[in-house]
């Protein structure tokens, strides 16, 4: 067994014991070579529990948060997800297990060819990242839509591309402190069902944040 491997298992067991129960999130983890998703020097610390640096001043998210986002997300095989900050293309790759397709948008062209590389390494079909600001619209709708940058206030965009009976994840709240919230569609309006998490993300920027 490879060190990654051992540590992927450790990892995805320490999932588990801090509440991530669902089998096919689990999976998720198992199946997703986390190393590929950081610069070559952080490899050796892919499987830390907390965030790294991923160039252009931008951090992969840490494990427990990732699987926390995802487990909040509750999303079906059915699903068409929407993230808004692809990152190095991880929390996506985990999505793309889960979901029928996930579109992720990334402000940073490096990042997009960063994340676009490590789905093609990992052979990952089901996702499509692209170059966009996400605060602005995509003209489609989404079963799904997660935030993965400190969003000071609730987007446009955002509730209008989410179907009705969707679910929304963002960590929402000041630059330097935000809270995860879950919101559903419903009738039109965002209902905020949970923000029992305090976490920090680095800042969404773009035209109408
Ligand atoms: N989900 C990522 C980590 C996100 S870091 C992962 O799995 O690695 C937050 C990302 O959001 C950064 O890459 C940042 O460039 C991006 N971002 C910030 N504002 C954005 C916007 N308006 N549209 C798209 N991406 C944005």
């Amino acid at each position: 067994m490879t060190d990654y491997l051992k540590h992927r298992l450790a990892m995805v067991f320490d999932l588990e014991q801090r509440g991530i129960k669902n089998k096919r999130i689990l999976d998720a983890f198992l199946n997703i070579p986390r190393e590929e998703f950081v610069p070559t020097e952080y490899k050796k610390n892919a499987y830390y529990d907390g965030p790294l640096p991923i160039g252009s001043n931008q951090t992969i998210s840490q494990p427990y948060i990732v699987a926390l986002m995802t487990q909040m997300l509750d999303v079906r095989k059915s699903d068409i997800v929407l993230e808004v900050g692809t990152g190095s293309g991880y929390q996506s790759a985990i999505l793309s297990r889960l979901a029928k397709k996930v579109i992720s948008v990334e402000i940073i062209p490096k990042l997009v060819d960063f994340a676009k590389d490590n789905h093609s390494r990992c052979n990952i079909k089901n996702t499509e990242i692209y170059f966009h600001d996400g605060t602005l619209s995509l003209n489609q709708k989404f079963d799904r839509i997660i935030i993965t940058a400190a969003s000071q206030r609730l987007v446009k965009s955002w509730v209008e591309e989410l179907k009705d009976g969707g679910i929304l994840i963002v960590p929402e709240g000041d630059p330097d402190y935000q809270y995860l919230k879950r919101y559903r569609k419903i009738k039109g309006k965002l209902i905020l069902e949970d923000m029992s998490v305090p976490v920090r993300f680095v800042p969404l920027t773009g035209k109408n944040k």
